[in-house]
């Protein structure tokens, strides 16, 4: 499988979610996920840098990061 293959088979299995939750993970999955850079699409998504962005308060994140988050 191709890299753009790859990450069209994420985006869709993403965004087949019931809800929102799914198409905003698809939309992060689609504007960073790199299969050939360092971690998974969540990885990626979590470590994005674009504070501007309006779904950056909503990107996925572990509940982990959510609570380091949280205390800044
Ligand atoms: S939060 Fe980050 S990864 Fe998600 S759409 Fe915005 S810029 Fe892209």
């Amino acid at each position: 499988m191709n890299k753009a293959s790859h990450v069209v088979k994420t985006i869709e299995k993403l965004s087949s979610k019931a809800g929102l939750r799914g198409k905003i993970d698809a939309k992060c999955c689609e504007c960073i996920y790199d299969p050939y850079q360092k971690g998974s699409w969540r990885y990626q998504v979590e470590k994005c840098t674009s504070p501007t962005c309006p779904l950056f308060s909503s990107r996925a994140m572990s509940s982990k990061s959510k609570k380091r988050e949280a205390k800044k």
